[in-house]
């Protein structure tokens, strides 16, 4: 049983989800089907991803009651501004075939176009209608949460940032446990490449007989991070669900902290946009 993690308006999410990012729209509805199948509760897509069509048919078809599916989405670059953001909205809940979403992000704050702050209030709109249960931002920087609260009073139920032992954003982690925003760690196992052949992991994983990728997930979930690995390969969607029985030691995490190297493997939060 996978534990919920409760947000700062009083909802809660599975602490762990599935993400969909770069599944096609014709292949997603049957691999969310198989995360379902898996345990899976919590589906986290985007507009970018352009296959919010498929995600709501799988979860429209699930069999399950609508309340115990969570979807996130997330709200483009290019629609930053009041009513262009309650215009996308409208456009993934249709997409979506649902008619509210659990959460709603801003995808990327885009400093420079300096719009993050009129965005944040149709989505403050957006809850206060009922249509998103919870909102929040990604890839936002104290400074962009700063001002988010100042101006706004809203603070962002959660912030969904890269994080994986090669990144793991110590202040920023630090400034969400004091505001009660919940960090959600995108591209959790570092896309699934080197940091799962680290020598330090894999003899974490030799040691409590799991692999490398159950290693990283379960130091997501003793750090209260909400995690949405994605993987389209039944065995691995089966393999990151199955990290609730065990446990990291001292020495285990001690190992982990020693690999962070503030290595991005996507854009700048700063940068990105200008
Ligand atoms: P990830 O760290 O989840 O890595 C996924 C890749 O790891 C898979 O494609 C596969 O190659 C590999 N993998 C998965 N399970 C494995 C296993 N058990 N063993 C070995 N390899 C395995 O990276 P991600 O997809 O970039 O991030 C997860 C989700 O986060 C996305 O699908 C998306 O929903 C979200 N995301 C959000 C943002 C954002 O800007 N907010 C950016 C990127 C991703």
């Amino acid at each position: 049983m996978v534990p919920s993690i409760r947000l700062n308006n009083g909802t809660s999410l599975p602490q762990l989800g599935f993400g969909v990012y770069k599944i096609g729209d014709d292949e997603v509805a049957g691999v969310v089907r198989t995360a379902i199948e898996a345990g899976y509760r919590a589906i986290d897509t985007a507009t970018l991803y352009a296959n919010e069509r498929g995600v709501g048919e799988a979860v429209r078809t699930s069999g399950l009651p609508r309340e115990e599916l969570f979807v996130t989405t997330k709200l483009w670059n290019t629609e930053h501004g009041y009513d262009s953001a309650l215009r996308a909205f409208d456009t993934s809940l249709s997409e979506l075939g649902l008619d509210y979403v659990d959460l709603y992000l801003i995808h990327w704050p885009l400093p420079s176009l300096d719009k993050y702050v009129e965005t944040w209030r149709a989505l403050e709109k957006i809850a206060s209608d009922g249509r998103a249960k919870a909102i929040g931002v990604s890839n936002f920087q104290i400074p962009h949460l700063e001002r988010l609260i100042e101006e706004t009073g809203t603070v962002p139920a959660v912030n969904q940032i890269e994080c994986h032992p090669w990144l793991q954003q110590p202040l920023l982690r630090d400034f969400h446990e004091k505001h009660e925003i919940v960090t959600e760690a995108w591209g959790p196992l570092a896309r699934g490449g080197d940091l799962l052949a680290d020598e330090k992991i894999t003899t974490i994983a030799g040691k409590h007989g799991k692999t490398p990728a159950q290693v990283v997930l379960r130091w997501h979930i003793e750090m209260n991070h909400l995690v949405i690995p994605k993987s389209v390969t039944p065995e691995r969607i089966e393999e990151n669900m199955d990290v609730f029985d065990f446990a990291l030691d001292a020495h285990d995490g001690a190992a982990i902290a020693t690999l962070e190297q503030g290595k991005r493997l996507g854009p700048d939060p700063d940068t990105l946009g200008s």
